[in-house]
């Protein structure tokens, strides 16, 4: 079974807003009207103290932002937002739970970036050629027994044929 809401809740002006964005309103215009709401709420007082009670560190509650907030805490004596790492961060999505749009694409990116990275550990370290007889490379030769690392993406060439392909190439 779901908690119930507070009683105080189920009176506030914001209630069934779900075109307004109150954790993280996307422009000055909408976190204007999210204010404007709050300032007439009938429950503002309890949605304030409930957002200082509880260190809330995010989104417009009773009308003040965290910072808002924060400095209230201060001054009062609540205790202090706790830091939560900003949304569109991997901690976000997954120490704290976060599902919003920002958190999703964040935890996307990082393990399509943890997955390339350990891919690329997983790859042999690439084996150096040693050359079978001299080979001109540009302006220079490289003569017989050095070793030579191959290009990355590159296919090896079979020593046998290295000294041609590189020689046609010069
Ligand atoms: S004060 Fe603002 S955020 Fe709090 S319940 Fe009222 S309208 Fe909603
Ligand atoms: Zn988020």
């Amino acid at each position: 079974m779901l908690p119930r809401l507070p009683e105080w809740q189920t009176r506030a002006a914001c209630k069934g807003r779900v075109d307004l964005d109150f954790i993280e309103p996307k422009s000055p215009a909408e976190d204007a009207q999210c204010r404007a709401l709050c300032a007439g709420c009938p429950v503002r007082e309890q949605c304030l103290a409930s957002a200082l009670a509880t260190g809330e560190a995010w989104g417009l509650w009773g009308g003040l932002d965290a910072e808002e907030r924060l400095r209230l805490a201060e001054r009062d004596g609540h205790e202090l937002p706790a830091v939560l790492p900003a949304h569109g961060t991997n901690p976000r999505y997954a120490k704290h739970g976060c599902r919003c749009d920002l958190c999703r694409t964040a935890h996307t990116d990082y393990e399509r970036t943890r997955r390339a990275l350990r891919r690329r550990r997983a790859e042999p370290e690439p084996e150096p050629i040693m050359l079978a007889e001299p080979v001109r490379i540009g302006r220079t030769w490289a003569g017989a027994g050095q070793l030579l690392l191959p290009l990355p993406g590159v296919p090896r060439p079979r020593e046998a044929e290295f000294g041609e392909l590189v020689a046609s190439a010069a």
